[in-house]
This record gives structure tokens, sequence and C-alpha cells, in this order.
């Protein structure tokens, strides 16, 4: 068996599992509290070397469900943040597996 067959088979398969959650949960949006939105403001500040001192909220159906910063840059929650991820938690660890497993 090849692996390198196998290996980018796998990431397909895990890559298909992803987009199906993803679009599955897509259309949902998640209500973020105000400690949620500017922890993922700082997030954003830190990762993305953002200066920006302003952000202003967005709001879905009466709730804020995400941020827009100063520099441009958007957030909108799609799902509940601190919901557990098991479904792609679970196909990134085989991903990450079958990645590392043939260079072993
Ligand atoms: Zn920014």
């Amino acid at each position: 068996m090849d692996m390198t067959v196998l290996a980018v088979a796998a990431a397909w398969a895990a890559f298909m599992i992803y987009l199906i959650w993803y679009f599955a949960k897509a259309k949902h949006y998640a209500p973020l509290s105000m400690e949620e939105a500017q922890l993922l403001w700082k997030i954003h500040k830190a990762r993305d070397d953002c200066n920006s001192k302003t952000w202003s909220e967005i709001h879905r159906g009466g709730k804020m469900v995400g941020f827009r910063c100063g520099c441009g840059y958007k957030h909108i929650q799609k799902r509940p943040v601190k919901a557990p991820k098991t479904t792609s938690t679970m196909s990134f660890t085989t991903l990450y597996q079958v990645q590392e497993g043939p260079r072993q």
C-alpha cells in the first residue's frame, strides 16, 4: 500500500467531514457575551499584529454575534465559544496522526 495515497485519501476524508460540519453549522449564529467578544478581539489584535483601538458590535436578531475591528477585521461567531468540538477535533487528530505516521 502506498502510504502517500493513503495519507492524501485520509486528509481528503477529514477535509470533507470538516466541510460538511462547517456548512451544516454555517447558517446558525451564536450569541457572544461582551467578555467573549473582547477576548476574541484581543486574540485578533495579537495574532494579526493589529493596533486598532476601536471595535463595534455586530448584531443579528437582537443578539451580538460578532464584532468589527477598527482595522476592518470582522468576526462573526457561528457556534458557541465554549461548546466542545468533538467532530472537528476528532478529524483533526486523525489527520495529524496520518500525516505524522509515515515519517517516524
Ligand atoms: Zn484589527
